[in-house]
């Protein structure tokens, strides 16, 4: 008989198919803000992995560049010494060429090597006897050794030998001091840019990569690409360069005034050299692998997140249905179909309830059993379905004359009826049925089989304090037993029944 859940009302149940849909937005929500998260992560990674790639090449770079320079700068120091020792200056010119250049001449990439007189005429030539003619005290470089005494392995700006066809190449000079120091010319080393082209050439930087390098005075000296017209070029106004005189290295992004394409750039200043290099992995190339996977993981786990959104909605929608129809079944069981009031059903809840209650509470619980009176004799004058209508306004007149929200009213069965009355003293159980009696009387239905000549009911009342020992059947006999005396004694009436 109890078999039902407790009082759930409708909204409680309605909850549980919207707080599904919900929880399967809110995962689907953590699913896609982790795999957000973590591309997120692998794509700083990959930035992270060319920052480091840029870095070991740049690295691989001056070293070479440095360890050849400092080899070349030795060879000029040595000339340089040698030019000033009268032992070897006496020597026929092709022994004595051999003494100061030490077969350095046959070094690949290794242009013209060099020694000026102070008015720039070639006064030594390790590649020709007897020298070539020409005058070079235009150069940079000859002006900057014979203006100053001190500025030791000199790199020069780009040229076009004229020696050589024109070839480009830059000088590594040193000035030759006479004995009183005054300025006695230059000696001179050419290098081709061909050196720094096959150097750059062998480094794989993706295909956007570019790789430069720069003299500190803002000359391009070599770029990979390599693009002829950007040697010699100037950048010192680009603002990439004004990152190089910031810091002795680092990195940072920006779109190169070359060819307009967005970079991360990583630049370091030689320690020992006039020079930057720069290397510079294109941003579309570091990217291009996570695209292609964020591509493939975000969309599927768009796709899922989206499954899982539109599988939640649709269980959400199922679990709402057949809720609905549960609680509509339930609440047909619950309802007595013909009077509206309670269930024989839901009455055994509620009073087993209320009992407890008073049990715990140590209060009175009063119990109405209401019967109509001769009612079988209505039915067979006036037929069932007349019947029908006066049980239903019966029931009406009991439901409207219990006015605290604790009372219920229920039907037992048949024509007779239970009113329950939690905390109620019996002074009140018998005010209230009288209340009911009287008012199925004022209702005045006709019954020809009626000593009333109206449709009447008699009513039982019990009331009990509820111990250990008791249980509700007690009080549900006590209150018939009233009733039998109420229909004993002439019915349309209350009797009382006490403890
Ligand atoms: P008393 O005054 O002693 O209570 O006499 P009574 O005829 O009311 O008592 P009894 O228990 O002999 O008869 C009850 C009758 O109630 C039997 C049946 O005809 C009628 N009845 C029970 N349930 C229904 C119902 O759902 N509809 C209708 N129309 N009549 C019902
Ligand atoms: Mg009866
Ligand atoms: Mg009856």
């Amino acid at each position: 008989m109890l078999s039902l859940p407790n009082n759930k009302n409708m909204s409680a149940w309605l909850m549980g198919p919207r707080a599904l849909f919900w929880s399967g937005v809110v995962i689907a929500l953590v699913m896609v803000s982790l795999c957000a998260a973590s591309l997120y992560q692998s794509r700083q990674d990959a930035l992270e992995r060319a920052r480091d790639t840029s870095r070991n090449v740049a690295l691989v770079a001056e070293r070479d560049i440095e360890r050849n320079f400092e080899l070349y700068g030795l060879s000029l120091q040595s000339v340089v010494d040698e030019l000033g020792d009268p032992q070897v200056m006496a020597l026929p010119p092709r022994l004595r060429n051999q003494v100061l250049f030490d077969g350095a001449t046959a070094a690949k990439n290794l242009g013209s090597m060099l020694v000026f007189d102070a008015s720039g005429e070639i006064m030594i030539d390790a590649g020709s006897d007897p020298p070539r003619k020409g005058n070079f005290a235009d150069r940079d470089y000859f002006a900057v050794h014979r203006n100053n005494p001190d500025v030791g392995l000199y790199v020069s700006e780009p040229f076009h030998s004229r020696l050589r066809n024109g070839v480009a190449s830059i000088a590594l000079s040193r000035r030759v001091s006479r004995p009183d120091g005054s300025f006695g010319g230059i000696a001179l080393m050419a290098i081709n840019l061909e050196y720094f082209h096959e150097l750059f050439g062998g480094l794989s930087l993706g295909q956007h990569g570019a790789i430069s390098l720069i003299a500190r005075n803002g000359l391009m000296i070599m770029r990979q690409p390599y693009d002829p017209k950007i040697i010699g070029r100037d950048i010192s106004n680009a603002s990439t360069f004004k990152h190089f005189m910031s810091a002795p290295e680092g990195s940072f992004s920006d779109t190169s005034s070359i060819d307009g394409v967005r970079r991360q750039y990583y630049f370091r200043n030689f320690p020992h050299l006039p020079l930057t290099i720069m290397v510079a992995e294109a941003e579309p190339d570091i990217y291009a692998a996570w695209h292609r996977r964020a591509l493939t993981i975000g969309s599927l786990m768009g796709a899922f997140a989206l499954g899982f959104v539109a599988l939640s909605f649709c269980l959400g929608t199922q679990l709402q249905r057949r809720l609905r129809a549960e609680s509509g079944l339930q609440l047909l069981a619950r309802t007595d179909s013909l009077t509206g009031l309670h269930s024989r059903r839901t009455l055994g809840e509620i009073l087993e309830q209320e009992w407890r209650r008073a049990k715990r509470t140590r209060s009175v619980f009063s119990l109405l059993f209401v019967d109509i009176d001769r009612f079988k004799a209505y039915n067979d004058t006036y037929g069932h379905q007349t019947g029908d209508d006066a049980l239903a306004a019966v029931a009406r007149c009991i439901g409207e004359n219990i006015r605290r929200p604790a009372d219920t009213a229920a039907r037992y069965g048949g024509e007779e009826f239970i009113v329950v009355l939690p905390d109620t003293p019996p002074q009140g159980a018998s005010t209230i049925a009288e209340k009911i009696r009287s008012a199925i009387n004022e209702l005045g239905i006709e019954h020809a089989g009626s000593e009333y000549g109206r449709v009447t009911a008699s009513i039982g009342s019990a009331s009990w304090t509820p111990d250990q020992d008791t249980d509700v059947t007690t009080v549900i006999r006590a209150a018939d037993e009233a009733l039998y005396n109420a229909k004993a004694t002439g019915r349309n009436r209350v009797a009382s029944c006490r403890e």
